[in-house]
Parts: C-alpha cells; sequence; structure tokens
C-alpha cells in the first residue's frame, strides 16, 4: 500500500522539516502509542478459529453487476474449497452492508447464521476431511464506500474530467469482505480466480490477471479476468473507466509485455511518462529474480485513487507526476510489491513489515543501481527521520490490525534491511538472502521466522537478537561515545558502547576519518575503547545503519 505519510508529499524540501515534526535524532518517544481494544469483529477476520481451520479455498469464480446509478451490485460467488479437517458447519465472512440473496451446495439451499462479518454456513450432513466442494453464493446490496483509499478503504465512485463514472476498490486490511464472500484470512490465499465484471456498454472493466472473454448485450457489456496464481484476496480489484490500452515491449526474446490502462484524456502523457516503468522493473527482476507473473502479465490502471499494489493491476492515480528524483514513486513502491507482498505475503498483519519494509527498501536499492551509493544512502537517511519509534514494528497477531498512519513498517522497515546489509558486511551474502527467500517462497504466505531462518542459513549465524531489536522493541540502539585526546599528542581514544539494547545486540557500526576511509567497529553493552594515532579524526558513520547515537562528556 502507498505510504499514508506519503500522501503530504515525498519531494518536500529539506528546509521545511523542522515543521513536519521529523525525528532527525532517531529518538525513542517515552510513552508508546496506544494499541486500540480488540474486539470480537477483529478476530472474526484475524483468528483461525475451528470453523476456519477446517478448510482451503483454493478457487474463487465472481460475477458482479454493477448498478453504477444506485451504488449498487449483485453478486455471484462459487467457491471452490477443500475439506482439511472434517466439520459441519464452517464460517466465510462477508461485509453485512452486503444480503445473502441464497447459498446452495449440491443444489441444496444452506442454512446459514450470521453476525458482524460471520457467515456461518451449517451443512445437513457431515463434509469429511479431504473432500472438494463448491459452494454458490448469490448476494447483493451497497458496498461501504471508501473514506480514504487506499488506507480506509471500500468502493470508489468518482466521476473523470469528463464527468463519466470512475470505479474501483482499495480493501487492504478491511478485507475483500466487503464486496464478496470468502474465507478473509491472509493466509488463505486461493491458487487461482476467475472474475466477471458486468458494466455499462459505454464503460470497459480491467482487472488482475487476463482477460479472456467479453460479451454484451444491448445495453451491458461484461468483461472475465482469468488470475493463473495464487493472490492475496485483498488484491483481487477491478477498475472501471473510460480506459485506453498500450503497451510496450519489455523482452524482445520472450516477447513480455509492459501493459498501461489508462483514462482516454491521458493517453498521450501516459506514454510518455511510463516509460520509466521498464527499467523499474528491470532493477528488480536483476535484483530479486523475475518477475513473478509474467503469465497473468504486468498492468498499471490509473485509478480514481493515489495507489495499491494490485497484483498485474497495479493501480495508479499520481496524476504523472515524479519526485525530486525524477521517479514516480508510485510505479516504484507499488511494483515492488509484486515481489514482496504479492508473489511473498504475510500470513498476519503482524509481519506487514514484509510487505511494506521490503517495498520500501526495493526503492532506496533502485536509487543506489541507477544513482549510486550516496544516492542510497541519503535516501534512507531522509527516511530515517520519518521513524516514529512509538510502537514495535511486529504488532499484535490474530486481531487483523496495522495501523497505516505509522509508518514505521515502511521506512523503520527498510532502515533494518539497510542496517541488516551492513551487519552481514559482504553484499554477495546480502543480496543472495533476498534472492533466496523471494525464490523459497514465491507464491506463498510467510511470517518473520522465515525470514530469519534464511538470514540464519545463509550467513551460517544467529540472528534473533538483531530482529528481537527492531522489531519487538521500539527502543533505537544507542551508541554513546566519547573521545579521549591526551595532551601534547596527536593521539586519541574512542570509547564506545551500545545502550536501549539487549546484552546480546551485536551491531557493527563505521567509523570515518577525514579522508572518508571507513573502519568497522564492534561496539557491545560494555565499554570499549579504539585508539587512534596522528591525525585521525574519528566520526560516527551515522548513515550506515539505523541507531542514534550522542557524544557524552569524558568521565
Ligand atoms: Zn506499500
Amino acid at each position: 500500500m502507498k505510504n499514508f505519510f506519503l500522501f503530504i508529499g515525498i519531494a518536500i524540501s529539506f528546509v521545511g522539516c523542522s515543521l513536519l515534526g521529523l525525528n532527525i535524532a532517531r529518538e525513542t518517544p517515552k510513552k508508546p502509542s496506544k494499541l486500540p481494544k480488540f474486539t470480537v469483529e477483529d478476530s472474526l477476520i484475524g483468528y483461525l478459529s475451528g470453523d476456519r481451520d477446517c478448510y482451503k479455498p483454493y478457487y474463487y469464480e465472481l460475477s458482479i453487476d454493477f448498478n453504477i446509478h444506485k451504488k449498487s451490485i449483485e453478486g455471484v460467488a462459487k467457491i471452490h474449497l477443500l475439506a482439511t479437517k472434517s466439520f459441519k458447519t464452517l464460517m466465510l465472512n462477508l461485509h453485512p452492508n452486503m444480503q445473502v440473496r441464497s447459498i446452495q451446495y449440491n443444489g441444496e439451499e444452506i442454512n446459514y447464521r450470521r453476525k458482524f462479518t460471520g457467515l456461518w454456513l451449517d451443512f445437513k450432513s457431515q463434509i469429511d476431511s479431504g473432500k472438494q466442494i463448491i459452494l454458490e453464493i448469490k448476494y447483493g446490496g451497497k458496498p461501504i464506500v471508501a473514506k480514504r483509499p487506499p488506507w480506509e478503504g471500500g468502493f470508489v465512485w468518482k466521476k473523470d474530467k469528463k464527468g463519466r463514472p470512475w470505479i474501483g476498490v482499495a480493501c487492504e486490511k478491511v478485507g475483500a469482505n466487503i464486496w464478496w464472500p470468502l474465507k478473509d484470512h491472509l493466509s488463505a490465499e486461493p491458487d487461482s480466480m476467475q472474475m466477471t465484471f458486468i458494466v455499462p456498454k459505454a464503460l470497459t472493466c480491467v482487472s488482475n490477471g487476463k482477460l479472456i472473454k467479453e460479451d454484451s448485450t444491448e445495453t451491458k457489456k461484461s468483461f472475465t479476468y482469468k488470475v493463473s496464481y495464487p493472490i492475496n484476496t485483498y488484491n483481487a480489484t477491478f477498475y472501471i473507466g473510460h480506459f485506453e490500452h498500450f503497451s510496450s515491449g519489455y523482452a524482445k526474446i520472450d516477447n513480455k509485455r509492459l501493459h498501461y490502462y489508462v483514462l482516454d484524456y491521458n493517453l498521450e502523457k501516459a506514454r510518455e511518462h511510463f516509460q520509466q516503468t521498464r527499467k523499474i522493473i528491470q532493477v528488480y527482476e536483476n535484483t530479486f529474480g523475475e518477475y513473478p507473473f509474467w503469465r497473468d502479465e504486468f498492468k498499471l490502471v490509473e485509478s480514481p485513487f493515489e495507489g495499491m499494489e494490485h497484483q498485474t493491476a497495479i493501480a495508479y492515480g499520481n496524476a504523472y507526476k515524479n519526485n525530486a528524483y525524477g521517479i514516480d514513486y508510485i510505479i516504484l513502491h507499488e511494483s515492488a510489491h509484486e515481489w514482496w507482498g504479492n508473489a511473498i505475503s504475510v500470513k498476519d498483519y503482524a509481519d506487514i513489515w514484509i510487505h511494506e519494509g521490503m517495498a520500501t527498501y526495493s526503492e532506496a536499492l533502485f536509487m543506489e543501481e541507477s544513482m549510486g551509493h550516496e544516492t542510497y544512502l541519503n535516501y534512507l537517511n531522509f527516511y530515517g527521520m520519518l521513524v516514529k519509534n512509538k510502537q514495535n514494528m511486529e504488532g499484535p497477531k490474530d486481531v487483523n490490525y496495522w495501523n497505516y498512519k505509522d509508518s514505521d513498517p515502511y521506512m523503520k522497515g527498510a532502515l533494518m534491511m539497510h542496517s541488516l546489509r551492513t551487519c552481514i558486511h559482504k553484499d554477495v551474502v546480502f543480496f543472495d538472502i533476498l534472492k533466496s527467500f523471494y525464490q523459497t517462497y514465491k507464491y506463498q504466505t510467510v511470517c518473520t521466522e522465515d525470514f530469519i531462518q534464511m538470514v540464519n542459513q545463509k550467513t551460517g549465524q544467529d540472528y534473533h537478537w538483531f530482529f528481537k531489536q527492531y522489531l519487538n522493541s521500539r527502543q533505537v540502539p544507542k551508541l554513546v561515545y566519547y573521545l579521549d585526546i591526551k595532551a601534547n599528542s596527536s593521539d586519541q581514544v574512542l570509547y564506545y558502547k551500545w545502550e536501549n539494547v539487549a546484552a546480546d545486540f551485536a551491531m557493527p557500526v563505521y567509523i570515518t576519518d577525514v579522508f572518508g576511509s571507513a573502519k568497522m567497529i564492534y561496539p557491545s553493552t560494555t565499554e570499549n575503547s579504539l585508539k587512534a594515532s596522528g591525525s585521525y579524526h574519528m566520526r560516527i558513520d551515522t548513515k550506515c545503519a539505523y541507531f542514534a547515537s550522542e557524544i557524552r562528556k569524558r568521565p
């Protein structure tokens, strides 16, 4: 998801920084921010209760008929599922705004009960473990309207500049249950999907995957899309509007292309602006591995909200603007999610740093590849000023919780990756971790421990101490130091140690001399010292990792 903080503009000048409450000193506020009180409603989506843990949906087939005038939909959902345990009752999620018209299994009506988003189906006889069944649910209603898409999600019923309908949906966190019935848990990705959208004849509908069928009647047109990879259910989407399509070549040998759907009056602007996409995808492919969804194409679709990483149909709503580096942030950030968030997805929002921290770090890696290491460091250092340290980056589990106003999973997540790179101190190993993690887990759901295990395996060391500090504590490691300069001598001794960390925290940092040449030191929670002779003036390199530093008086 697009970063909320960047809503106010990434291209803000550094002159205005203090006005924005930037955390330049990398401080840890005394009090943590409050977590909300979690309720049954949160658990209905976030927790895998027995009546959800007994089955796996592997294929959804949706047909959605839009009434644009009434801002309502009528839908049919066919849910193909495998019973992983025997059950007589199962639970789905469907938002209370959606009325159930009928639920059928094997041609017979099924009784159901509802509370909040919970939709319980009571079968007449037991469904045995190992059985595959198909449910057909007819439903309809007025889906919730997004208050602030993509962060506070729902349907977006907008008009384009010519006053014509321009419609979309963004439902990360609130869940796909706002517009179709499903097992709405992050771990429950279907292997594939098919979606048909029925819209007034003048309009076009774009969705995830490949367009496999178009039909029309006198007044309506239907578009059927096939998603042939596992997909996060919040990524299933549609865009309705007056779109023009164009594509550009990516790799001649494989005949791969990049596709764009933009409002008709923006066609020429888009042809020019989207040229940068090719390089972004190339850098990510070189750094992480092949784009995960070539079979389903790569699409940017002009959206009635700023941006969202909808798998293979990325929402683009950044008004064709580049940032201070001459790059469009939305293309850069949301495309990275195809690797981090879409191909590899978390099982719980507690681990959302894997989506947002990795996507944000990918931005910095693109900067490094195209503009050099110094730009990479400056890019991350700027993000470092946006870190709040008000909550642990790893959030509470099983309650579908993610505070989109806390940008730490983005910024601090990216800086944690940068710090890890400094710790490992061998780029060959560090980039092998990124590539191997992606290769091993693409098209699967993961948790933080899966990533730590990959780091440990590739480094031959246990890095739990590192992740514990950055993910399970909000305390910023603080390097405290002082310099002892001997009288009548140009020798100096640097005394240093870590504070605000556990005893096993062992992150090295760089110090540099006046000529910029770097040396690594290994602080611990007990004081260490380093003697330098001659005119070796030492400076702590605060850009090499995310930590605070404080010079103290000589005791
Ligand atoms: Zn994002």
